[in-house]
This record gives structure tokens, sequence and C-alpha cells, in this order.
């Protein structure tokens, strides 16, 4: 049996209530391998950002599961809940409205730390520091706030701080979408190493093709609040049953009819990002 990190079952999620109740995400189930990366793509308004938000518990479940590790996150009561939230982090696809603009990169880093329980400044201060310094942030990073940044370096102190929370389940919720084809290849090299190294699983919100064939192994595709495809990223890409998959992959390769790159240009970058790393080591 596969060692599934998290499992979603029947979820559903709705806005409003009673007449005026809208069903944004309507029984969707899906697993994701500990360790692995399961994408969800989707047109806009599909409910993709639902789901994350329920899953971090932005927003309570309507009903269902969200099991993570033998824990149901859907059903706990908010205090319950706190020891737990930790476990979930989310890093948000706006690199400029998601951090706070007064605060320094250390101060958003330094602040799960703190709330993880470390009382030692210093100890604060340190690992602020590593994990700046793992993003590929130069330490004077540190005392800059976010306006000072580039969108790829306000989504490296993002990712930064989601990893401050030491979670085991990472939501990306179109992370990359708002960055240059370069700068975009390059945060999901940093994912991906970052997967590596600490055993990380990820579920990967992106309405581009080109960046969840780049990054996941499985993939779900939703249509108005339902699954409709599910399967491995690769056969579904490639041999996509469904019509509207077909049609998701068609505009993803005619720019201009879906906001994103071309799949090939992000691989091309992708390809180039990774020989530079590697001569930069050799
Ligand atoms: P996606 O991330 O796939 O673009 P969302 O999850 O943001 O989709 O939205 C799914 C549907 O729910 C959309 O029709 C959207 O208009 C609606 N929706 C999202 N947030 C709210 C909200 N706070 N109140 C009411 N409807 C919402
Ligand atoms: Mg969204």
């Amino acid at each position: 049996m596969a060692d599934n990190l998290l499992t979603v079952r029947n979820l559903v999620v709705e806005y409003g209530t009673g007449q005026h109740a809208f069903r944004a995400v309507d029984d969707v189930s899906l697993t994701v391998p500990r360790g692995g990366t399961l994408a969800i793509v989707g047109e806009s308004g599909c409910g993709k950002s639902t789901i994350a938000k329920a899953l971090v518990r932005l927003i309570k479940p309507t009903s269902g599961s969200v099991d993570l590790d033998g824990t149901d996150l859907a059903t706990l009561s908010e205090r319950e809940l706190r020891p737990q939230r930790h476990r979930v982090q989310m890093v948000f696809q706006d690199p400029f409205g998601s951090l706070d603009p007064h605060l320094t990169a250390h101060q958003i880093v330094a602040e799960p730390i703190a709330v993880r329980g470390e009382k030692s400044k210093k100890v604060q201060r340190d690992k602020a520091a590593a994990l700046i310094d793992r993003v590929g942030l130069p330490s004077s990073a540190l005392s800059r706030k976010p306006p000072e940044f580039s969108g790829g370096q306000r989504q490296r102190i993002g990712i930064a701080r989601a990893l401050a929370s030491e979670p085991e389940l990472l939501v990306c919720d179109e992370a990359t979408s708002a960055l240059d084809v370069s700068v975009q290849a390059q945060v999901l090299d940093l994912l991906a190493e970052l997967q590596r190294e600490n055993g990380l699983t990820y579920l990967f919100i992106s309405h581009n093709l080109g960046v969840v064939r780049a990054i996941s192994q499985d993939c779900v595709v939703m249509r108005a609040g339902k699954i409709v495809e599910a399967g491995r990223t690769q056969d579904l890409l490639s041999r996509p049953h469904e019509e509207y998959t077909q049609r998701l992959r068609r505009s993803a390769l005619e720019p201009g009819l879906m906001t994103g790159i071309k799949p090939r240009h992000l691989i091309r970058h992708i390809a180039a990002s990774r020989a530079a790393e590697s001569e930069k080591s050799a």
C-alpha cells in the first residue's frame, strides 16, 4: 500500500449558507504520497485555491475529511488545531501581498520560529539566517523589507517563512505564476531541492501545465469544483482522456488563451538553469 501523508476524502466546501450557498469544492478526494508531489490543475475559478485554504484551515470544510498522517484536520476545533497548524504551510501566489511590508525579512522568518516555542532571540536569529541562506538570499537580505525585493526574492522569503514552521506538507498555490519564466524555473528548482533534502511533501496548485510537468509525479485535473481526471502527470499530459484536459493542454500551448508560459519554454529554462548549477558546482 502506498504511504500517503495526506488523504482527502469527499471534501465539500461551500461559500455562504442556505439558499445562497455556493459549492466551490464538490466531493473531492485525493492522496499525496509522503515525500512526493501532487499537482492540482484546472482553469481559473474551478476551486483550486479553495482546496488549498481548506487544507491549511483558512476556511473550515463544509464536510469531508483531511487526514494528515492519521489526524483529521477538517473536524478539529480551533483549540485542537493550534498545535497542528505548523504541519501544513502555504506558499501564496502573490509575492507582493503575502508578506507584511513593514517587517524585515528577519522578522518575517523568525516569527514562526518563535511561535514554535523557541524563546532565545539568538537562536531565532540564527535559524532565520540559516533559512534565508538556504533559499539563496544573501545575509544582507535579513535587515531589508519586502518592498525592497524583487518578486522572485519575495517568493524565496515566503518559502523560508513556510519552512520556519517545520511543516510536513507544503501547499504551493500558484507559487511561481506571477514570476518571469527564468525566475519561475529557479524557484521550482529550489522547491525540488528542498524536497529532496527535507523529505517534504508538496501539493502544487497551478493552471500552468509546463510547471506541473516540471514539478509533479501525480496530478488531478479539476473543473467546476470536481476532479475530472487523475493519474501520473506524464501520462495525463501526454494522453489526456478528457476533452477538458485536452483543452487545457491546447491553451497552454497557445499563448494568449491562457496566462502563463509555454511548457517547452519553461522546460528549456529549467534545463539551462540546471546546467549552469552543475557547472558552478563542478
Ligand atoms: P481557483 O483557485 O481555481 O481559481 P477558487 O477556489 O479561488 O478557484 O474559487 C472557486 C469558486 O469559488 C469561484 O467561482 C469563486 O468565484 C468562488 N469563491 C472563491 N472565494 C469565494 C468567497 N470568499 N466567497 C464566495 N465565493 C468565492
Ligand atoms: Mg486560485
